[in-house]
C-alpha cells in the first residue's frame, strides 16, 4: 500500500514503459489543467487536492491504460469540484477524454434517495456508465482506491459510510470485472472501518503467526521449486498472502476458527504457458497427496469474470494443507487486473501497435467476454422500468453466492436460486444423474427445492433414476445443465437399456398424448408390459387383428416375435407439447400416510394439482385420483416416476385428459 504522492514525471515514465508511443504531451497538458483548476483546493488531510487525481492517474498508468484514460483520471474531479465546463475539456482534450470525464462525474453525482435503494441505484448508475465505455469504471476504481487509502482524515461517520459503500458496491463490481488486486485492497481498507474490532483482532493474530507461517511457506516453496527444476519446468512460485477480509469471510462461511483457516498454506505457480500449468499440476500431485474433490480446472472452464487457473488442495508432510493455484503469465495478469488487462490488449490492438502477436484473437476474446456488458445495454433500452432493470442485473450479475454444506461439513458454493439438483451435480456428476431429491436440514424435499445459505443437504439417489429434459428447467448452474444435456444427447444416440420398472399401464385416453400414424379410431391402445414404455421413450405401435394397438419401446427384445403375429406396425409419437391439466390415477396398497406421501411428493415438485381424492378399490388396494398441470411430456414423465417410487404404490396411469 503506497500513500506518498507520485509526480507527473513518474506517471509518464510508467505509461511509457507500458506503451512507448503514449501521447505524453496530452498527459502533461491535462496535468497542468487539473493542477490549475484545483489550485485553491485542499484535501481533508491538508494536502493539495491535486495529489488525489495524480494518484488515480498513476494507478491507471500502471494498469497500462491509454493516454485518454490517464488524462481523464487527472481531470476526473475538475467538472464536479471546480465548476469547469465539460465543453472546455472537450475543446482542450477532445471528445474521447470529455466523455470519460463525464462518465466518472455521473457516477459520483448520484445521491441515493432512500437507504434501501442506495445499493441498487448505485449499481445501476455505475453499470450504465460502464456500458458506455469500460474505461469509465476502471478510472472510477482508481479514484475509489485512492479515496479509500486516504480515508483516515475524514470523520468517523463518513469513514463508515464510504467504507460500507465500498464493501457493498465497488468491491463486488471490481470482482465481477476480475480486478482482483484492486478488489482485495478495497476490501481490506473498508474492513478496517466497517468492522474495526474484528479487523484489529485479526491483524494481531496474523502478526503473531507471521514469522512461523513465512518459514513454513518458504520450506514448501523450495521443495516444489526443486522438483519443477528437476523436471525442467520454467515457473515462478510465490507464497500467497491471503487478504484479511477474505480470511474473515471464510471463517464465517465455514464457521471455523481463525487458526483453521489461516493454517492452510497457499502457493501460486506462474508458468510460461498452458502446457506448463498441466505439467506442474502433475508434479504437484507426485510430490504431495491431492485431496479428492478439490481439483478445479478454471483453464478449461473460466469463471464468469474471466479468471483462469488450475486449483488443487494437497496434503503435505505432517498433515499440512496447501492450496495451490497454477496459471500462466497472461492468466496471472488477467487474474489480478481483469478487464483492465483485457482493455490494455484491445487498446494496443486498435492502435495497431507492433509486438502484439495474435492481437486479433485477443481482441475477439475481449469482445466475447464483454458480451454481458452489451446485454445490460439491451436491457436498458428494453426495460424502461428502473426496478426491473436493477432486478435483472442483480439476478444475472450480482447474484450472490450461497454456501451450503454436505452432511460431512464440506462447503458447496452455488449461485442464489440454486436447487437440490444443482447441489447434487456440484457434489459429483454421478450423484446428480441419479438424484431423486434431498434431505435439507432433515426434511425431505424434491430436486426442485431452492437452497439457502447454511442448509445441510443430504442427496437421495435411486439407481434407476436418470436425467430428463425437464431437469433443464430445474437446474440453475451451468455445470448441472451441461451434464444433463450431455446425458440426454448420449441417450438419444445410444439405445436405452432395459430398465427394471414397475408395471405401468396407460388407459385408453393415452390417445390424447400420442399421435398415431396410419390408424383411424383404434379400439384401444395399451402400453406393453415387457418393456413398459413411458412418455418420451422412442416407441412403435403394433396393431392386432382386433385393432388393439400395443405400444413397445423400439428396442424391446420382443419386437421380432411380435412382428409375426400382428396385422401391421404403426408409427407412434409422444406429443411433447402437451401443456395441460391431466388426470392421474395411482393404485397402491393402503397404509397409514399414503395419501399424504403422494400429495407431498407432487407438491414438492412444484406441480399445481387439484381435486385430489382417495378411495378404496378393495380391502387392500387404494386408488388416488387427482389433476396435475403438466408443462410438457418430460414433466409428466418425471411426475410419474416420482409417484412410482413411493412406498406401496403399485401402478400409476393417466386418466381423462384436458379437463
Ligand atoms: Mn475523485
Amino acid at each position: 500500500m503506497k500513500t506518498d504522492s507520485h509526480t507527473i514525471d513518474e506517471i509518464i515514465e510508467v505509461a511509457k514503459k507500458k506503451n512507448a508511443n503514449v501521447n505524453e504531451e496530452l498527459i502533461r497538458k491535462a496535468y497542468l489543467f487539473a493542477a490549475d483548476a484545483h489550485k485553491d483546493e485542499f484535501r481533508a488531510s491538508g494536502e493539495p487536492f491535486i495529489i488525489h487525481p495524480i494518484e488515480a492517474a498513476y494507478t491507471i498508468a500502471e494498469l497500462g491504460m491509454d493516454a485518454a484514460s490517464i488524462c481523464a483520471a487527472l481531470l476526473h474531479d475538475v467538472v464536479e469540484d471546480t465548476g469547469k465546463k465539460l465543453a472546455e475539456i472537450e475543446k482542450e482534450f477532445g471528445k474521447d477524454v470529455a466523455l470519460l470525464v463525464d462518465g466518472v462525474t455521473k457516477i459520483s453525482e448520484i445521491k441515493p434517495k432512500s437507504k434501501d435503494m442506495a445499493e441498487a441505484e448505485n449499481i445501476r448508475k455505475i453499470l450504465l456508465a460502464t456500458t458506455h465505455d469500460i474505461r469509465v469504471i476502471i478510472i472510477k476504481m482508481a479514484d475509489k482506491l485512492h479515496n479509500m487509502r486516504t480515508l483516515s482524515s475524514l470523520s468517523e461517520k463518513r469513514q463508515f459510510e464510504i467504507a460500507r459503500e465500498t464493501l457493498d458496491i465497488y468491491a463486488p463490481i471490481a470482482y465481477r470485472l476480475g480486478m482482483e488486486k484492486i478488489k482485495a485492497e478495497l476490501e481490506d481498507l473498508a474492513f478496517k472501518y466497517v468492522y474495526p474490532e474484528t479487523y484489529k483482532d485479526l491483524s494481531e493474530k496474523i502478526n503473531q503467526k507471521k514469522g512461523e507461517r513465512e518459514s513454513e511457506i518458504d520450506h514448501f516453496r523450495k521443495m516444489l521449486d526443486d522438483k519443477l527444476k528437476e523436471n525442467k519446468i520454467e515457473a515462478k512460485i510465490k507464497g500467497r498472502a491471503k487478504h484479511l477480509y477474505s480470511i474473515w469471510k471464510k471463517m464465517i462461511r465455514k464457521n471455523r476458527p481463525f487458526e483453521e483457516i489461516y493454517d492452510v498454506l497457499a502457493l501460486r505457480v506462474v508458468t510460461k504457458d498452458v502446457k506448463g500449468c498441466y505439467d506442474t499440476l502433475g508434479i504437484v500431485h507426485q510430490l504431495w497427496k491431492p485431496i479428492p474433490g478439490h481439483i478445479k480446472d478454471y483453464i478449461a472452464m473460466p469463471k464468469a469474470n474471466m479468471y483462469q487457473s488450475l486449483h488443487t488442495i494437497v496434503m503435505a508432510e505432517e498433515g499440512t494443507i496447501i492450496e495451490i493455484q497454477i496459471r500462466d503469465e497472461e492468466m496471472d495478469k488477467i487474474a489480478e487486473e481483469g478487464i483492465a488487462a483485457h482493455w490494455a490488449y484491445k487498446g494496443a490492438t486498435h492502435k495497431g501497435h507492433p509486438g502484439q502477436s495474435g492481437a486479433a484473437t485477443q481482441s475477439e476474446k475481449f469482445d466475447k467476454k464483454l458480451s454481458w456488458l452489451r446485454q445490460i445495454q439491451d436491457w436498458q433500452t428494453e426495460e424502461k422500468d428502473a426496478k426491473n432493470f436493477v432486478d435483472s442485473v442483480r439476478v444475472d450479475l450480482f447474484q450472490d453466492e450461497i454456501y451450503c454444506f454436505t452432511p460431512k461439513g464440506d462447503v458447496i458454493e452455488l449461485p442464489k436460486g440454486a436447487t437440490v439438483l444443482d447441489f447434487a451435480y456440484a457434489v459429483h456428476t454421478g450423484i446428480g444423474d441419479i438424484c431423486t431429491g434431498g434431505r435439507v436440514n432433515g426434511t425431505f424435499t424434491s430436486i426442485r427445492h431452492i437452497l439457502r445459505t447454511g442448509d445441510v443437504i443430504e442427496i437421495i439417489t435411486a439407481k434407476n433414476q436418470h436425467p430428463t429434459r425437464s431437469w433443464l428447467k430445474i437446474a440453475k448452474t451451468s455445470k448441472a445443465r451441461n451434464k444433463i444435456r450431455k446425458y440426454i444427447q448420449e441417450m438419444e444416440t445410444i439405445p436405452v437399456g432395459h430398465m427394471k420398472e414397475k408395471h405401468v399401464e396407460i388407459s385408453e385416453d393415452v390417445k390424447s398424448i400420442i399421435e398415431i400414424d396410419g390408424v383411424k379410431k383404434p379400439k384401444m391402445i395399451k402400453l406393453a408390459k415387457c418393456c413398459t414404455p413411458l412418455p418420451g421413450d422412442p416407441v412403435l405401435g403394433f396393431v392386432s387383428r382386433t385393432d388393439i394397438i400395443t405400444v413397445h419401446k423400439i428396442d424391446c427384445k420382443n419386437i421380432d416375435k411380435i412382428t409375426a403375429e400382428v396385422k401391421k406396425k404403426v408409427k407412434i409419437n409422444w406429443r411433447g407439447d402437451v401443456s395441460t391439466k391431466m388426470q392421474l390415477k395411482v393404485e397402491a396398497n393402503d397404509r397409514v400416510g399414503l395419501f399424504a406421501d403422494i400429495l407431498n411428493t407432487i407438491s414438492a415438485t412444484g406441480t399445481n394439482m387439484s381435486e385430489a381424492k382417495a378411495k378404496m378399490v378393495n380391502k387392500e388396494l387404494a386408488q388416488v385420483t387427482f389433476y396435475a398441470e403438466v408443462d410438457d411430456i418430460d414433466h409428466l414423465k418425471d411426475l410419474i416416476e416420482r409417484i412410482k417410487r413411493i412406498q406401496s404404490v403399485k401402478r400409476v396411469y393417466i386418466g381423462r385428459m384436458g379437463m
